[in-house]
């Protein structure tokens, strides 16, 4: 089970350290910091398995703004988080754009961790399977089934608002990207101490995505053990 910190744009390298020095990963489960790109060194620097935010698909190149694979791998980063709902609503990226910054990251020995999900709306007007099979086909044509490679289903919803996604609809969400593409599958979505069990819980889900409640040391070590306790 994969349980990946999501800090977002939060947390420079001073208060990087901080929570890294108070955390303690409970044995037998996987645990991913995904923190700004200003903090991946003091992260990487602290013993913790680090994933960027995002990556870009070339190795270099006129692209301001952007961090290529080898950049990352320089660093010590353990894999890079592409595609989050975050970054197709504010900034515009594509699925064509997510599943090239897969590869990328792939090619060059990094882990990902690919995010799908779908709006309000789209789930309203029975969109749902749609959506989540152009988002993940995309994947599988430029990636497909690699052992590195892991999707995380977030409802665009149930992030930062409170709602999570029953644990049914997760389950259903879930069985519906590994028939397209066998993967781990983390959830994601307002996963918090108190739902973590029950949502963790379910088949075919593999681990979690948490954003706000990663932030403290106290509830992202509360979903970490929930986690343990069923591994
Ligand atoms: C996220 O940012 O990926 C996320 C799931 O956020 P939250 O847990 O705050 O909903």
């Amino acid at each position: 089970m994969l349980i990946a910190a999501n800090w977002k744009m939060f947390k420079g390298p001073r208060e990087t350290v901080d929570f890294l020095g108070r955390f303690r990963a409970p044995d037998g489960i996987d645990v991913a910091i995904c923190p700004p790109f200003a903090s991946l060194q003091a992260a990487a620097d602290a013993g913790a398995t680090v994933y960027a935010q995002n990556v870009h698909w070339e190795p270099e190149g006129a692209y301001t703004g952007e961090v290529s694979a080898a950049m990352l791998r320089e660093l010590g980063v353990a894999g890079a988080v592409v595609g989050h709902s975050e970054r197709r609503r504010l900034f515009g990226e594509t699925d064509e754009g997510v599943a090239r910054r897969a590869r990328a990251a792939i090619e060059a020995g990094l882990g990902v961790i690919a995010c799908v999900g779908e709006t309000i709306e789209q789930r309203e007007s029975g969109d749902m399977e749609l959506i989540l099979k152009i988002q993940v086909e995309a994947l599988a044509f430029a990636v497909g089934a690699h052992e590195r490679l892991v999707v995380a289903y977030e409802p665009v919803w149930a992030i930062g608002t409170g709602r999570t996604a029953t644990p049914e609809q997760a389950a259903a969400a879930h069985a519906f990207i590994k028939r397209l593409l066998d993967v781990p599958v983390l959830y994601g979505g307002s996963v918090k101490p108190d739902n973590a069990e029950e949502l963790l819980g379910q088949s075919d889900v593999d681990g979690a995505l948490v954003g706000g409640a990663s932030l403290e040391v106290e509830s992202f070590t509360a979903i970490c053990q929930a986690a343990a306790s069923l591994s």
